[in-house]
């Protein structure tokens, strides 16, 4: 059997693990942290459970399409519930919008806001529909854009629809209300873009969580890293944590092997799921690097970071929905400030996620488990994180108690523990710091993105949020799916396996 070596496991490497070991490769999986998981990882303190990063599941389709790759069903592994409404939005004039999946709901929603704008709603999604069909339906999302022509044939049907408008633009058009603009355009934020400028191929988010929900794992995300990694362990797969890649080997420009704890291991092909410019910078020497040398690397535009709160209290808070977007008066130049001038503004927009208002099992009995995510600039901004965050936890905190009303909050506090930027630095090799890798904008968008076979090398591929399509758990599943591609065309399928058989390797 062909060896593989895997590093990291974020939600595309497992994917992209279980896709290759499932073609009869054998893969050994390198994770530098002891738990597994990525950015999806999990805290677990006194009776409180967190998930750590991703805690919206879209596209369950896509979460199916792993699991049947290798012969199985996503039912005998997860449980997962669908939820309405999607979100709870707070405006800064304090009324609220419930959003969800249901348009009758979602247009009485609006019409509280501008009636107009409600019979938009309709029209808005019609239009967003054929970008939908290309991306998901038609499966370019999980195509390698690895020649310029995959990217013309594309080009002028997104032209003609406008898909390369930046976002909020492009809902503009349709919705008068700021509140609609903002329920309508924020989504690139959770994907590291933003709305001002991602290109509108991204406005069909909303009609994915439309399509096909927005869902909760039970007992969190990390119940989907478990279930992966249960699925690709069966499979034969090899898991190695706290092994950090040190180098990847290259030999007349083909990787070889790598380096991990001083060991050099020969393999046949190498898939990395590190972040695409750290790997590159911190893990290849400049000699085998001609497309993304260093100048290269330091030229892309790198997306925001977080900052995050992982709070347990002793009381509940019923006003907060298991997703929640608390929102500042300033959007544009909100964002400026985090994605442009790379300072912490004064004031802040946050998402909470609050998974006890689901699932009970997730805090103490009447108790309640959230985590605050405020986005914030990128390291490039040079913002001293140590001596920051107890004053800008401070603020947030106080800010939920007396401005947006969590009564005696910081009272109740039993848990509270922070992820900052410079923790993506050094916890995950995030080039720096950032949340979401490289920032999705036209100009680093599928061809122009780091691509999913290496441009240097050969036999090295990447998979994850920093290559096509992108962040998030739908983009880096359905990079899994392009990344098996390329690595199926350069070294053969493997021992392909039948259903039967791989149904068979569990027992
Ligand atoms: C706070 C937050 C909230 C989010 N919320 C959502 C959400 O609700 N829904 C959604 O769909 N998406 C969400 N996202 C985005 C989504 O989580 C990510 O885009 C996705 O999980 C990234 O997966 P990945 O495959 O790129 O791998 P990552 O999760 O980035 O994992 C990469 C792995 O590589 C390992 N690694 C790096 N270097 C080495 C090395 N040298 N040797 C060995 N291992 C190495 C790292 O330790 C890590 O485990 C969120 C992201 C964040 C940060």
């Amino acid at each position: 059997m062909k060896q593989l070596a895997l590093i990291g496991s974020g939600f595309g490497g497992l994917a992209a693990a279980i896709r290759l070991q499932a073609r009869g490769f054998q893969v050994t999986i390198f994770e530098k942290r002891t738990m597994v998981g990525g950015r999806a990882s999990q805290i677990k303190k006194e009776g409180y459970t967190f998930d750590t990063g991703p805690s919206l599941i879209t596209a369950p389709f896509l979460i199916k399409e792993v699991f049947l790759s290798a012969g199985r069903r996503l039912e005998d592994y997860l449980d997962l519930i669908p939820l309405d409404p999607f979100y709870r939005i707070y405006f800064h004039d304090g009324s609220h919008l419930d959003y969800s999946g249901d348009s009758e709901k979602m247009k009485a929603e609006m019409a509280r806001f501008d009636p107009d704008d409600a019979k938009q709603y309709d029209r808005f999604f019609a239009g967003i529909q054929p970008i939908y069909d290309s991306v998901i339906t038609e499966g370019l999302g999980a195509k390698p854009f690895l020649r310029w022509q995959t990217m013309a044939r594309f080009a002028p049907k997104a032209i003609a629809l406008g898909g390369f408008r930046p976002v909020y633009s492009y809902v503009k058009r349709y919705f008068k209300d700021e509140r609609h603009r903002f329920a309508f355009s924020f989504h690139p934020l959770f994907v590291g873009g933003s709305p001002f400028r991602t290109p509108s191929i991204y406005a069909m988010i909303p009609s994915l969580e439309r399509n096909a929900g927005v869902w909760f794992a039970r007992g969190g995300t990390y119940s989907l890293v478990k279930a992966f990694e249960r699925l690709f362990l069966e499979l034969g797969g090899t898991i190695r944590t706290d092994a950090e890649v040190q180098e990847i080997i290259v030999r007349d420009g083909q990787a070889t092997g790598i380096v991990v704890n001083g060991e050099a291991i020969p393999v046949d092909g190498v898939v990395s799921n590190g972040d695409v410019p750290w790997v590159y910078k911190h893990l290849i020497k400049p000699a085998h690097r001609r497309r993304w040398n260093d100048k290269a690397i330091d030229k892309l535009k790198i997306s925001m970071s977080c900052f995050l709160m992982y709070i347990g209290t002793r009381r509940q808070y019923p006003n907060l929905l298991h997703h929640t977007l608390i929102l500042s008066r300033r959007y544009r130049e909100l964002v400026k400030d985090i994605f442009d001038r790379h300072i912490l503004p004064d004031d802040f927009s946050m998402y909470l996620h609050v998974p006890t208002r689901t699932d009970a099992s997730m805090a103490p009995a009447g108790c309640e488990s959230m985590y605050v995510l405020v986005p914030v600039p990128h390291l490039g901004g040079g913002i001293d994180w140590k001596t920051k965050t107890p004053m800008y936890a401070r603020k947030i905190l106080d800010f939920l108690e007396h401005d947006f009303g969590m009564e005696g909050l910081q009272e109740n506090i039993d848990v509270l523990e922070f992820f900052t930027p410079e923790d993506f630095g050094t916890r995950l090799n995030a080039h720096l710091g950032s949340a979401f890798s490289i920032e999705p904008r036209l100009t680093q968008s599928a061809y122009f993105r780091p691509h999913n076979r290496s441009e240097d090398i050969k036999r090295l591929y990447f998979v994850g949020a920093g290559t096509h399509p992108g962040a998030g758990i739908p983009g880096v599943l359905l990079s899994a799916a392009a990344t098996e591609s390329c690595v199926l065309e350069d070294l053969g399928a493997g021992t392909p396996r039948s259903t039967s058989q791989l149904q068979t390797a569990t027992a």
